[in-house]
């Protein structure tokens, strides 16, 4: 049974855990305006997805992609898709050049990250990851985790495409939730969903071919896809996630010290304060990559080791990479 039918794939139903998602060979553009059919294209951007997820499962990623089924069809893990859309920018092209009046090709010393929100009738809108939460379309929770993977993804697929001579300009994640829970990447990761420029010419190789009407769709596509096949072993990374716990003091619970202290700033004049309550912090730096299973480990350190329950709330934050331990 066909649960979903899009722009370019179906997914059908196989059993309440996994779905086959099947790569079409429609391809479009501007919210479905401008659309066609390419002959192979479904074939290539199903390779494409599935060797981009092997890879990504490899370096650790928790993602929807259990194995390629035939030349158009992946069995991916049941979800159900968070309504956000997640962009990630290493140089300035399309929607952003457009929005802010930017020359393209611009790079960014620190990747942008935006949120859209997944919903062609309203044209796909920008949204603050403050409305995105306000709006209950993730939670806080979820937000930050979003924002940390896809920085890491940008880093692993950022090196796989050097390592054959093109360069990541941007792209685009969506997330799941599977049964239990869990946040994964999800969707496809192809030809269709980022941009790619030959590292040395600049030529482009993406979908903005067909948007366009640069020719030579197809060609451009396998060879992205030839090129990806030769990666044998992924280029090396040590990927890194840094969090910060903060423990507070349950409200109900008296704090001896935050007293103390309030006593003496008053002493020192600085009226117009009403209450202290003194908390700890914690920097942990892990030597993986920001994902759903270190969001649970660090609500279990933080509840088994960094903080005592019966008195004690906390509160955490992952980050990619390690800068953030600096602050
Ligand atoms: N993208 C996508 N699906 C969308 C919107 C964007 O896969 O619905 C990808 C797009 O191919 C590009 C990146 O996300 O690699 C950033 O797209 P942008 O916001 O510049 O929008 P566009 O110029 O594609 O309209």
């Amino acid at each position: 049974m066909v649960v979903y039918s899009g722009k370019a794939k179906d997914v059908i139903e196989v059993d309440d855990e996994s779905v086959q998602i099947v790569f079409r060979d429609s391809i479009s553009a501007f919210d479905g305006i401008k659309k066609e059919e390419l002959t192979d294209k479904g074939k290539i951007n199903c390779l494409i997805s599935s060797k981009l997820f092997e890879i990504l499962n490899e370096y650790g990623f928790e993602t929807h992609f259990i194995r390629q089924m035939s030349d158009t069809e992946l069995l991916c893990k049941r979800v159900e898709i968070l309504p956000i859309e997640v962009v990630c920018r290493n140089y300035s092209a399309g929607s952003l050049c457009k929005r802010y009046g930017l020359e393209k090709g611009l790079e960014f010393k620190v990747p942008l990250i935006e949120f859209f929100v997944k919903d062609d009738k309203l044209h796909d809108p920008l949204i603050t990851s403050e409305v995105a939460i306000s709006l209950s379309m993730i939670e806080k929770k979820e937000a930050i985790l979003l924002e940390a993977i896809t920085r890491a993804v940008n880093e692993a697929l950022r090196k796989v495409f050097e390592s054959i001579s093109l360069t990541l300009v941007d792209f685009k994640l969506e997330f799941g939730k599977t049964s239990n829970g869990r946040i994964v990447i999800a969707d496809e990761i192809s030809a269709d969903t980022m941009r790619l420029w030959e590292k040395e010419s600049g030529e482009i190789k993406d979908k903005d071919r067909y948007r366009q009407d640069l020719g030579d769709v197809i060609i451009h596509y396998q060879d992205i896809k030839e090129r990806l096949e030769q990666v044998k072993s992924i280029p090396p990374l040590n990927l890194k996630s840094s969090v910060r716990v903060i423990i507070k003091l349950k409200d109900s619970v008296l704090d001896p010290a935050g007293e103390v202290t309030l006593r003496s700033l008053k002493r020192k004049e600085y009226e117009n304060i009403e209450d202290v309550r003194l908390g700890k912090s914690s920097f942990l730096l892990f030597s993986e990559t920001p994902s759903f299973a270190l969001q649970e480990k660090i609500e279990k350190i933080s509840k088994d080791i960094l903080s005592n329950p019966l008195i004690e709330n906390h509160s955490f934050e992952i980050y990619f990479g390690s800068d953030k331990l600096q602050v």
